[in-house]
């Protein structure tokens, strides 16, 4: 079986004091057995690289520039992540997909530009409630991961994160046969049998359980509930 990973994404949360969370996890988890990675807003990346040198825990970017350089004022290059400490980035997040116009086409550029940096990209796909309702479910993701996956993905290069977008901060998550049937099929899409299929959308210790039980399903990728150590703890623990 694939190794297991929790990721947390703190979005657009988190300052200077919060890296006290990062430590108090790290501590709290010296040798895992299950990878841990953390992505903090671009402004702590690199502290928060510092502070978890010699830890197992991994930290990441939420978003990169296609490009390795140039004038686009406000981006980050992957390059860039990686000078501040990164290992991963995630890419094609829905909140990236729906505030910022990205589409897959787009967001399979800066796949290509993380791999080049030598970054692992967690690629985000997933479907919005209307979407659902209208039936579309598989049709939308399998659209969205044939266009975010350049040619070359593997088990070395990519995680996949199933997000609904329904379901990202809402409390409310999909039954256990919806996540299964999406992994199912993700599993089958996905261009190496190694590439490990995140669950995203309210994860919390309360049904972290649950959900990393089921097949097909190798960690979960958690916002809210990552920005506390004591509950990304127990969702770490319950992998
Ligand atoms: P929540 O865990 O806060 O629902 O967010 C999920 C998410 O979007 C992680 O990328």
């Amino acid at each position: 079986s694939l190794r297991k990973l929790a990721a947390g994404n703190w979005k657009m949360n988190g300052r200077m004091p919060q890296l006290a969370e990062a430590m108090a996890l790290a501590g709290a988890h010296p040798s895992p057995t299950v990878d841990v990675l953390l992505c903090p807003p671009a402004t702590l990346l690199a502290p928060m690289a510092q502070a978890m040198l010699g830890s197992a825990v991994a930290v990441g970017g939420q978003d990169c520039h296609a490009a390795v350089k140039g004038a686009h004022t406000g981006d980050i290059s992957a390059e860039m992540l990686v000078d501040a400490g990164a290992s991963y980035v995630i890419l094609g997040h829905s909140e990236r997909r729906a505030d910022h116009g990205e589409t897959s086409a787009m967001v399979a550029a800066k796949v290509q530009a993380a791999w080049a940096a030598g970054l692992i990209a967690v690629v985000c796909v997933g479907e919005t409630e209307t979407q659902r309702d209208a039936g579309e479910t598989l049709a939308v993701i399998g659209a969205q991961l044939a266009g975010s996956l350049p040619e070359g993905a593997s088990a070395q290069n990519t995680v996949v994160a199933y997000e609904p977008v329904w379901a990202i901060g809402t409390g409310r998550t999909p039954t256990p046969e919806q996540i299964a049937e999406v992994h199912a099929f993700l599993r089958d899409k996905a261009p190496d049998a190694g590439i490990r299929l995140l669950y995203g959308g309210s994860v919390n210790p309360g049904n972290a359980a649950t959900i990393f039980a089921l097949a097909n399903v190798e960690g979960a990728l958690v916002g809210g509930a990552s920005l506390k150590a004591e509950d990304f703890g127990q969702i770490i623990a319950a992998l």
